[in-house]
């Protein structure tokens, strides 16, 4: 008995080095949601970098070093919020793309990604059964030095995305601002968090108190305390969502 079960933990062990590939990847944090159009898989991937799957279409949203991309799909789409490195990479896009991946930016994006479409503050686009729309993100009080900004307003977006009646949200790098706080029927929000860049988590659950999403999800958090955050939001209804967003590379 005792060399069946040997010979069992052998298989059991072996098996595992070969499914290891496998294993990484159930070790991310997909999440899912259920809308009129079917399933919406949202997976963490690294800081501010993400995968959105629906309906047979991958879409990412700014793909940036250092993530780790081994056993994720293709794009169809890549959203990219602005120009810094850890949302605009060409490297990073140029692994995740096949022939006729389509990628929108806005135009201070475009200047560097020239495949992108461009896609200013405002402006809302259709693509396969989504909506994409284009939303402020920017400093009103942090920067550099004093009278500049991180992110100046007009230059990135945040993007809402509509699919099956349900409207996601991902911030970008952004305070707390009136664009962001008169935001309406958000089901899930991804919302930055780290100082200087963007804001502190008592600021961002300021911000989420104002719209209201039904669930968010931090991120973009390097460094922030997300106690803070959770426990600001506690009863006031919303469902905060705590994922790791900085997995060590395997
Ligand atoms: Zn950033």
């Amino acid at each position: 008995m005792k060399w069946l079960a040997l010979f069992f933990f052998g298989v059991i062990f072996s098996g595992g080095i070969f499914v290891s590939h496998a294993q990484a990847q159930s070790a991310r944090q997909t999440q899912t949601f259920d809308t009129s159009a079917g399933v919406v898989k949202i997976t963490p991937v690294y800081h501010a970098s993400l995968l959105i799957e629906a309906g047979g279409k991958n879409i990412y949203v700014d793909p940036a070093k250092p993530a780790n991309f081994s056993g994720l799909p293709p794009a169809d789409l890549i959203l990219i919020t602005d120009i810094h490195g850890d949302h605009m990479d060409p490297g990073s896009i140029s692994q995740i793309s096949k022939s006729g991946t389509e990628i929108m930016a806005p135009p201070a994006v475009v200047k560097t990604v020239a495949a992108a479409q461009s896609i200013s503050n405002g402006e809302t686009k259709t693509w396969n059964d989504w909506t994409i729309e284009a939303i402020p993100m920017y400093n009103i009080q942090r920067g550099p030095s004093p009278g500049q900004f991180y992110h100046t307003k007009g230059r990135g977006n945040g993007y809402v995305l509509t699919y099956g009646g349900r409207r996601f949200y991902f911030s970008g790098d952004t305070e707390n601002i009136p664009e962001m706080r008169a935001l309406k029927n958000i089901y899930v929000a991804f919302v930055c968090m780290n100082l200087p860049y963007t804001m502190p988590p008592d600021e961002a659950a300021q911000a989420v108190k104002a719209f209201h999403p039904q669930i968010v999800i931090p991120y973009h958090y390097r460094g922030s305390d997300l106690n803070v955050f959770k426990n600001d939001l506690q009863g006031t209804g919303i469902e905060v969502r705590l994922l790791d967003w900085y997995p060590k590379s395997d």
